[in-house]
């Protein structure tokens, strides 16, 4: 594999494909971001510019004629910062290696590359900026004696006004008592058949349409978690049909279940509790679920109440 500078003529259709990718790639980590195909030509113009104002330069990862990868670097980049001296530096814009040939140090190779470039355009500091849930770039730039510098933190404001609900035309009423009376119910049953008691049901159009609670040892099963169990019950349904759904839980779903919400992509969960056990609620609200907590009493107190007699039942439950 040959490392080399990028050449407008030859290389232009190969850079957007590689960008192309990246774009895919981080969407997968923050699904807000625009698809690949849609902003491509956009940020190549955008990166040219740059290239010109900044000093410039783009290496591209060359193999057998293909490439497989670019990164960009902007030698004379300022802060624009009052209060670091405006201080100056070299900037990694972008580090791209296509998905077949990640783990064959094409993105270290580049990385140095861009490295004694910016050493021979004088720059003293390098700088590069990624996501925080993108692992792989994290550790690459980690071995590569890169330390953090600046952390962004972000949070989200809005619930309900997501993806997601937009698409789904959910009946109004779904924060009603009925439903989660209906999932109570279940977690009683369940309690009443020897199990823990957790209860879920599924609502669609209003509807209830599936109900379930945990059979983990009524069945002697791995995976019947409550919100499985209802899911389970409510067969094999159309994706439309699941964009309409609201999945009720007396407990907050755990890491399985709601991986299930999210392949499902069901748009609303109601939760009767999650002092008891939280899951990861933040994540669902950041991959677009609308989720809300009744910090409802009953739930709350079946819970405690089993815990107290059956502690160790309910910390298999939660895989401990
Ligand atoms: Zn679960």
């Amino acid at each position: 594999m040959l490392i080399r500078k990028f050449d407008e003529d030859k290389d232009t259709p190969s850079l957007r494909d590689c960008l192309i990718e990246l774009q895919e790639f981080e969407r997968r980590v923050d699904p807000r971001m625009p698809a690949g195909e849609e902003i491509a030509d956009a940020y190549m113009s955008d990166m040219f510019l740059q290239c010109a104002m900044s000093k410039g330069t783009i290496f591209v990862a060359d193999m057998d004629g293909r490439v497989v990868g670019f990164a960009t670097l902007l030698s004379q980049c300022s802060s624009g910062e009052l209060d670091d001296g405006d201080i100056e530096f070299a900037l990694l814009s972008d580090i791209v290696v296509r998905e077949e040939c990640r783990g064959q140090g094409v993105g270290h190779q580049l990385l140095e590359s861009a490295e004694e470039q910016a050493r021979k355009d004088g720059a003293r500091w390098l700088r590069v900026s990624v996501l925080a849930r993108n692992k792989l770039a994290r550790e690459l730039y980690e071995k590569a004696g890169f330390s953090e510098l600046y952390i962004d933190f972000e949070k989200a404001l809005t619930k309900g006004t997501n993806e997601m609900r937009d698409r789904a035309a959910v009946s109004d009423d779904y924060l009603d008592s009925k439903y989660i009376d209906a999932a109570i119910q279940q977690a009683k049953e369940g309690l009443a058949s020897g199990g823990i008691p957790i209860g879920s049901v599924l609502a669609i159009d209003g509807e209830i349409v599936a109900r379930g609670h945990n059979r983990r040892v009524q069945k002697g099963s791995s995976v019947l978690h409550a919100e499985m169990d209802c899911l389970e019950n409510a067969g094999r349904l159309a994706a439309a049909d699941y964009g309409r759904a609201v999945l009720y839980s007396t407990l907050s779903p755990c890491d399985m279940c709601s991986g299930a919400i999210l392949l499902y992509k069901i748009p609303i969960v109601v939760v009767g509790e999650n002092r008891t056990f939280q899951g990861p609620e933040e994540y669902l609200q950041q991959r677009g679920v609308e989720l809300h907590v009744l910090d409802n009493a009953e739930c709350f107190d079946l819970m405690q109440d089993f815990i107290a007699h059956n502690g160790e039942l309910w910390n298999e439950d939660v895989g401990e």
